[in-house]
């Protein structure tokens, strides 16, 4: 079934300003190869602009067991823009990600092969545990929390870094850059034959996260906005509730003056008029958003189907 079992495999490695690990990353990736030839990798080093000379660094390294590549951008485009970068390059049969400070142990590749091996085509290496700090633990656990009840839910708890895919997804990725999007969510999003392993997550070597709160921000939004209708549809809800509210309210006044004459005059009526008028306010607003929505979703040119293989006989 399987032509070899010598897959021709791309690492993409996003860098940015990581000059004091980039040693101990090349020593482990020539380690780790040299004991794994089989998997004839490639290493695509995709340079994020860094500002420290982490390109420099790499390209005066000996990579003795694999093939480097290193590609650098024009300047900081976040990771995501970087991974997309170094698929773009890639031809490999096998792509997969791994990052500069080798949290996530580069063992994970033999074992996601292993799972395509027997017919996965995406596969997820998911983060058991992390020991990180209340606030950035609390932050990626609402993220999960959000994401697997409005937008995906095959998302996994833990969230995801690390993933491999074959030629086919890669090629979808590469035709369909999306912009401001998670390039997790995106091939998430695309089915075929998914399946997962966990792995324990290391403490960073040398030194610190280059995921910034603000960038942390921008891919909440940046997932919320490109995969969910929940925020649209919150605001029509919203709508929709205080109408009825409004509605009620104005019943009960109306039969509290015609039955029991007892209606304190001004803030009922005002009450009335304000909430079935902010209900409706905000069920325009829905429905404004709900085109709005329509219309940002066909600029960003996202398949509405994807062909996995035709069968001709
Ligand atoms: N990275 C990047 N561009 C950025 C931020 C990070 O290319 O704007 C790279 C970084 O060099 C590392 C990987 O993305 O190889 C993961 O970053 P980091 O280890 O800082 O994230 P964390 O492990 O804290 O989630
Ligand atoms: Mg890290």
């Amino acid at each position: 079934m399987h032509e070899s079992n010598n897959h021709y495999v791309s690492v993409i490695i996003p860098i940015y300003n990581e000059y004091e690990g980039i040693p101990y990353l090349v020593d482990n990736l020539n380690a780790f190869f040299g004991e794994h030839p089989a998997l004839r990798p490639e290493v695509i080093f995709v340079n994020d602009g860094s500002k420290d000379g982490s390109a420099e660094r790499l390209q005066e390294m000996h990579h003795i067991t694999y093939k480097a590549k290193i590609i650098s951008l024009s300047r900081n485009f976040g990771s995501h823009a970087a991974l997309r970068a170094g698929i773009s390059i890639s031809d490999a049969d096998l792509v997969c990600f791994n990052y500069a400070d080798l949290q996530d142990p580069l063992e994970l590749i033999l074992q996601m092969e292993e799972k395509t091996k027997a017919g996965n085509e995406i596969v997820w290496a998911h983060r058991e545990s992390t020991k990180t700090s209340f606030g950035e633990k609390s932050f990626s656990a609402l993220y999960a929390y959000l994401m697997k009840k409005f937008a995906f839910s095959n998302f996994p708890e833990k969230g995801f870094d690390i993933v491999m895919f074959n030629r086919k997804v890669a090629n979808q990725v590469k035709h369909n850059v999306e912009a401001n999007s998670s390039i997790f969510l995106q091939i998430l999003g695309m089915g075929f034959r998914q399946t997962s392993i966990s792995y324990k997550k290391q403490e960073r070597k040398s030194g610190v996260s280059k995921w910034t709160l603000s960038k942390k921000i921008k891919l909440f939004i940046d997932s919320f906005v490109a995969f969910s209708y929940a925020p649209i549809r919150m605001v029509t809800i919203i709508g929709i509730l205080m109408f009825i509210f409004g509605f009620l309210w104005t019943i009960y006044i109306v039969t509290r003056k015609l039955v029991y004459h007892d209606l304190a005059s001004g803030w009922p009526a005002l009450m009335s008029i304000l909430t079935i008028g902010f209900g409706i306010t905000n069920i325009s607003l829905g429905i404004i958003a709900e085109y709005l929505w329509r219309t940002l979703d066909a600029s960003r040119k996202r398949p509405v189907f994807i062909i996995d293989k035709i069968v001709e006989l």
